[in-house]
């Protein structure tokens, strides 16, 4: 046992191992054969198991050096793409806020526009016909509400 321990250790020890662009890859092949069961497509199927080769010859690579520089490379190219999909479920989380505080606002309130300088306007639903003076420009004007 402690032979195939130490086997299992050789085999392993320098070697890439697990690193950004190696688990993007897996991720890569896992949505793949995901789409590969959904489309039955055979160059979807050869991409997802290119992406499996890859990713496991990378794992077993001996080549540290240049594993790492294409990993250190990776991530410098993606660096943006990464700090947008960090913060996207934040922002997603904002937007539906944001909407449903509208959507709130536009039960309780008629939202409009003043017909001289544009300016957002609202006023509480249901009261009929009211004069309405802009909060802007000062115009005023009759609306339905
Ligand atoms: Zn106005």
């Amino acid at each position: 046992m402690n032979d195939f321990r130490y086997k299992l250790a050789r085999f392993f020890s320098g070697r890439t191992g697990v690193d950004a662009l190696g688990r993007t890859f897996t991720w890569l092949a896992l949505i793949l054969m995901f789409l590969t069961m959904i489309t039955h497509s055979n160059i979807v199927y050869l991409l997802a198991m290119a992406c499996l080769i890859y990713s496991l010859w990378r794992m077993l690579s001996k080549n540290y050096q240049k594993r790492y520089m294409e990993n250190a490379k990776f991530l410098e190219k993606t660096a943006g793409i990464r700090s947008v999909l960090s913060v996207l479920p934040f922002k997603i989380k904002t937007f539906i806020n944001k909407t449903k505080a509208d959507y709130n606002q536009r039960k309780v309130y008629a939202i409009f526009k003043c017909p001289s300088c544009k300016q957002k306007l609202r006023a509480p639903k249901g009261r009929g016909k009211i004069q309405v003076t802009c909060s802007k420009c000062h115009a005023v004007f009759i609306k339905k509400v």
